[in-house]
């Protein structure tokens, strides 16, 4: 690494996009973000913004065959910027990898051994882990010279007890195909839990939070001193609260009930599950905006769903409760949890037993900024903190190559 190298590009790769980032470690600037979608088809679309620039949105459209095109169009865009990754002053790519399994509880740098075992985790991770190990392929084909990290969602949750991680199943079955609570978004968790400990003034090792991930994809997590000791995704992201198209908890008998009364297949039951289920299964909308604004029309499907939504939030929080004993934050993040403020009323309407109580002005309140929405006799703080995976993906990887 040179000596002033301080920049670090994050990439998060899915099936059909790469969404990137560079940031300036220096001070934790922006130079540019962007996305490239629908890869592979014929109407595929870079969208990139010189944060350090004019900071206006370029766009290209037409078709980008595959992940090593699509990276290549980005470095193309950054080197028009003056930001190329020949740059001396990148330091490091960060990757967002999906599944690090047990092995992994913290950033790695990427060698062909780190990618190998990364590739060992797509039976438990099929959707995600393949997409992150081309992006991975083919940035380390353009700067092989240059440290690249994995930053796993996983991580966060490696430090869940062996009580709260392992299913109640036959141990030897369990083992043999490496099933237990993986949990994820680990890198929102973190970030999320250590803000909000910022917020009330002390260290992330002094305080209980539960952190409430509520994006399209949803999750619940118990952070006690700055460690995660539950979570509530488990072998994969499907497990848990009501997401815009996952079902989360179900009793698992209706797999067998899907296949033996109503004749479905693996895969369309897998379908049914992650794709057509949770908040769209259930109203056909999984954007919430959508969704209360039926409800505003009167409408009784999406106020049905929305009760179903709430319903399960509670039941996380009371449960998380229970696990941490003490609770000092609840804390609000990602599209849902920052920008509804209906869904985080009704979430915590009701709990002033346990301490909880949200004040209708403060939870008004549209803002950039990690905030209090309790009412200051509450004993318990509720926060909106604005999650920025991103910045966290830049932090670790920076951290890890500059030690
Ligand atoms: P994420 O996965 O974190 O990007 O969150 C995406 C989801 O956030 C969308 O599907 C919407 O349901 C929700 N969302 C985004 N903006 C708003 C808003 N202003 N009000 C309510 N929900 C929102």
């Amino acid at each position: 690494m040179t000596a002033n190298a301080s920049r670090v590009l994050v990439l998060n790769s899915g099936s059909s996009s790469v969404k990137y980032q560079l940031l300036d470690m220096a001070d934790g600037s922006r130079l540019a973000v962007g996305l490239v979608e629908r890869i592979g088809e014929a109407t595929s679309r870079l969208a990139h913004t010189p944060l350090s620039g004019d900071g206006v949105t370029r766009e290209q459209e037409g078709p980008i065959a595959d992940h090593e095109a699509a990276l290549k169009a980005v470095a193309a865009e950054l080197q028009a910027d003056g930001l190329g990754l020949d740059s001396p002053q990148l330091a490091a790519i960060g990757h967002r990898v999906v599944h690090g399994g047990l092995k992994f509880s913290a950033p790695t740098v990427i060698d062909d051994a780190v990618l190998q075992e990364i590739e060992r985790l797509v039976p438990v991770a099929p959707l995600h882990n393949p997409a992150n190990i081309t992006g991975i392929r083919t940035a380390r084909a353009l700067r092989p010279d240059l440290p690249q990290v994995a930053v796993f969602d996983t991580a966060f949750h490696t430090t869940m007890p062996e009580h709260a991680a392992r299913y109640a199943i036959d141990v030897a079955t369990a083992d043999a195909h490496r099933i237990r609570r993986y949990g994820f978004h680990g890198t929102s968790h973190a970030y999320v839990s250590r803000r909000a400990a910022a917020l009330l003034g002390k260290d992330p090792s002094e305080v209980n939070v539960i952190v409430l991930h509520l994006g399209n994809g949803a999750s619940a997590s118990a952070v006690a001193g700055g460690r995660c000791v539950d979570t509530s995704m488990g072998l994969t992201p499907l497990e848990g609260l009501v997401m815009g198209t996952r079902s989360g908890d179900i009793d698992p008998a209706v797999v067998f009930h899907l296949k033996r009364v109503a004749g479905m297949d693996t895969d369309a039951i897998d379908e049914l599950l992650n794709k057509k289920s949770g908040l769209v299964g259930l109203c056909g909308d999984n954007d919430m905006r959508e969704i209360r604004r039926r409800i505003d029309e009167g409408d009784e499907r999406a106020a049905l769903a929305f009760d179903i939504y709430i319903h399960r939030l509670k039941k996380y929080i009371g449960a998380y409760t229970a696990v941490l004993g003490r609770v000092d934050a609840v804390a609000f993040t990602a599209g849902v949890g920052e920008n509804a403020a209906p869904v985080r009323a009704a979430a915590i309407a009701g709990l002033e037993e346990m301490g909880m109580a949200v004040d209708a002005d403060l939870n008004a309140v549209r803002a950039d900024e990690p905030r209090l929405i309790s009412p200051e006799y509450a004993r318990v703080a509720v926060a909106v903190i604005p999650t920025d995976e991103e910045l966290e993906i830049a932090q670790q990887t920076y951290a890890l190559v500059s030690a």
